[in-house]
């Protein structure tokens, strides 16, 4: 869509102009997308099922950087962790809506990259953009999706259904996105004292984590394939260790994690060595891997047992237990819930 060489400015095309180019590189897919861009408001037709909702608001110097973060990465990851909310409650997504707004420093090019990335995701998901709303902005830029999707009631699954004893099982591996981040971060620092080209070979899977996660749309393929209803669910936005403390206090139980059993892909686990860091507290606390964390009954574990997408970390326990991590020598500690933002504060600090 964007020759790089050129510069429009948005004033020459207007917020008419903008919609309307917009509106041409969208064809609608699902069914029950009735009416997309054009109107006052889109219309959809949840067709006998349940719809799901879900917001995700993203600020430019708060949630992206854009010295690092190409805008057409940043478009396909905007979409990729509203759907990856739509998909944690076991739904299918199916709209979406985009809300922006722009400084005049952005041309008409870079809001190009920039749906060019959210209609990749779109594509790539299966789903369709069927409105938003444009405003100009006096400082940064400000994205914010809302995501819709839809499921037949019986199919949907809460933070709240685990039950004691329930296994805790997570999709993919944990903590690379969270190197990909500090090798970007180091590279930029790099660059700024430098101007060194950033060194980033040997580190293509954990900025591809990063800059262009995926939701597990596979996994809830999977799981139903497998005839298998998790009991509880949810992504893993903020780091594992946060995320199985919300499941177990939605429930009111409590949950142990086995460090042994906690996936860490080779390069996550030597890239946090040539950090310094402990390879288990990026996978418990590094966010943004946006895998399924959920829990099945006991029965299903010999469904889930030994698929290569599949860990099973550990199980619910009763809430007076409260919330632990067993070390491998048998030892337990409190499992604590320092989440992504925590965990970067405590980072920079140190
Ligand atoms: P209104 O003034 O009634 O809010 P707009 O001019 O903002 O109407 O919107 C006109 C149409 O363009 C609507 O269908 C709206 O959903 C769509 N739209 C506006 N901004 C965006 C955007 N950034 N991305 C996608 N669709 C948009
Ligand atoms: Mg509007």
């Amino acid at each position: 869509m964007s020759d790089e060489t050129s510069r429009t400015e948005l004033s020459a095309l207007g917020e008419f102009g903008l919609i309307e180019r917009l509106a041409s590189f969208i064809t609608l897919q699902n069914p029950s997308s009735i009416k997309g861009i054009g109107d006052d408001a889109a219309v959809i037709d949840p067709q006998g099922l349940h719809q799901v909702i879900t917001t995700d608001m993203l600020v430019e110097g708060v949630h992206f950087d854009l010295s690092y973060v190409p805008l057409k990465h940043l478009g396909y990851k905007a979409v990729v962790v509203n759907l990856s909310d739509v998909y944690a409650m076991n739904a299918q997504p199916q709209q979406l809506v985009v809300g922006l707004a722009l400084s005049n420093r952005f041309p008409v090019e870079a809001i190009d990259e920039l749906y060019e990335g959210m209609l990749l995701a779109c594509k790539q998901y299966g789903v369709d953009l069927v409105g938003g709303d444009t405003c100009s902005s006096t400082s940064g830029l400000v994205i914010s999706i809302t995501a819709i999707g839809a499921a037949k009631m019986e199919d949907l699954v809460y933070r709240s259904g685990a039950s004691d004893n329930d296994l805790l099982v997570v999709s993919g591996d944990l903590g690379g996105a969270y190197m990909g981040l500090q090798i970007l971060e180091r590279e930029k620092a790099v660059f700024k004292e430098t101007g060194a080209q950033p060194e980033l070979e040997g580190h293509d899977y954990i900025i591809e984590r990063q800059l262009k996660p995926e939701a597990r749309q596979d996994i809830i393929a999977l799981l139903k394939k497998m005839e298998v209803k998790p009991t509880s669910m949810i992504d893993i936005s903020d780091g594992l260790a946060s995320e199985a403390i919300h499941l177990a206090r939605a429930s009111g139980l409590g949950v142990r994690i086995y460090d042994a059993k906690l996936p860490i892909d080779p390069t996550t686990y030597q890239t946090a060595r040539d950090f310094n860091l402990d390879p288990t507290t990026c996978a418990l606390n590094g966010g943004e891997d946006y895998e399924l964390l959920f829990t099945v009954a006991q029965a299903d574990f010999e469904k889930v047992k030994g698929n290569p997408s599949l860990s099973v970390i550990g199980h619910m326990t009763s809430a007076a237990s409260g919330y632990q991590l067993a070390d491998k020598q048998g030892g337990l500690h409190e499992l604590a819930a320092q989440g992504w933002d925590a965990f970067l504060q405590r980072d920079r600090e140190a």
